[in-house]
């Protein structure tokens, strides 16, 4: 039976199929039209003009791209059966249905890689996934977060290292405040420099969750690789960014989602009144940071931060809710969709591309 099922493993992941497709976005910033994109396994070997051969699928009047990649997302949390928001304070096993759910919506919306930034469960979710013992994107997560009580400079890199051993495919750092309170630096200059320079001597990403001009600075130079939301930079740190090769990732959706769910946050912890006044003003900054951003040609990834089973969307050849958002704040999201494709795809680094 053993050999039976290894047989059968081994045929499966050696099978061949070929898709017409009317249009193609490849996934490198380009556009190809009628051709046939040839899959052995989970690889993507060929791709050529159609021709008179019969394809597996015929999508030639559709567009195929690769899946979508959602920079950042926290699957695990959601709201209870009083409609009210749950972030980790319940059973382990309950909190991974959850995050099981979220995770199959979000490969039926259209993202095939989802970084989770991050709960320990993510870890246990990822782990069946790549089993095979669930359906659902590819996970990336960085298991833990470090924060300004993480400890002190040498804990935090025996952290970098004991949490890459692990399995942590990336490190999360909140070098910022929430912006909630303030969204200024709370990490020291000594814990910036200890936790980036770690990651970077371990060869791990590690995306930082900051606000300002000046702490971006310190963590670009310290070595980190990431910016989440990044709503108060200016134009040198942008240049900075740009420089470095630091991918930017605005997260417009988490906003929109808690001023359009407030009553399911309002009250716990952080989110209050002034809490939502403070998420309301930082939208029309973070637009302007993101305008900023092109124009100093910085990489910017899709990352959501969807929490509360917000789900980005991607319907047919429609852009997902996420770049709906940027446009609503100016930032025409048509006139880089095939880039942020791309862009997102070199920020997953394997290179290995997803149907
Ligand atoms: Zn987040």
């Amino acid at each position: 039976m053993k050999l039976c099922l290894l047989a059968c493993a081994s045929l499966c992941a050696a099978q061949s199929v070929t898709i017409n497709t009317g249009t193609l976005i490849d996934g490198k910033g380009g556009v190809q039209r009628n051709v046939v994109v040839s899959v052995e396994g989970s690889k993507i070997v060929r791709i050529e003009p159609a021709g008179p051969a019969k394809s597996t699928y015929d999508l030639s009047s559709l567009t195929l791209m690769p899946g979508w990649i959602d920079t950042h997302a926290h699957p695990n949390t959601h709201f209870d059966k009083n409609d009210r928001f749950v972030d980790g304070n319940e059973p382990v096993e309950q909190e991974a249905l959850y995050e099981a759910g979220n995770l199959l919506a979000t490969l039926q919306a259209g993202f095939t890689t989802v970084q989770t930034l991050a709960a320990p469960v993510d870890k246990t979710v990822r782990d069946a996934i790549n089993a095979g013992a669930l359906p659902g994107p590819r996970v990336l997560t960085s298991i833990h977060q470090i924060h300004d009580n993480s400890g002190d400079p040498a804990k935090l890199r025996k952290l970098v290292r004991q949490w890459k051993a692990e399995g942590a495919d990336v490190i999360k750092i909140f070098a910022s405040a929430s912006i909630r309170d303030g969204g200024k630096q709370i990490m020291s200059d000594a814990q910036i420099a200890a936790a980036c320079g770690e990651s970077k001597a371990q060869g791990m990403r590690a995306v930082v969750h900051v606000y300002t001009a000046d702490a971006t600075c310190k963590v670009i130079l310290a070595g980190c690789t990431g910016i989440e939301h990044g709503a108060f930079l200016d134009d040198a740190t942008l240049q900075l960014m740009h420089d470095c090769g630091i991918f930017f990732d605005p997260n417009y959706l988490v906003f929109h989602n808690y001023l359009d769910k407030k009553q399911k946050y309002l009250g716990i912890g952080n989110y209050t009144e002034a809490g939502f006044a403070k998420m309301e003003q930082v939208l029309p900054k973070l637009g302007k940071a993101l305008r900023r951003a092109r124009a100093h040609q910085v990489k910017v990834v899709l990352g959501t931060d969807a929490n509360g089973s917000a789900r980005p969307q991607l319907r047919g050849v429609h852009l997902p809710r996420e770049g709906g958002r940027r446009q609503a704040h100016g930032c025409g999201p048509e006139r880089d969709f095939r880039g942020r494709v791309a862009r997102a795809a070199r920020q997953d680094r394997d290179g290995c591309a997803r149907l």
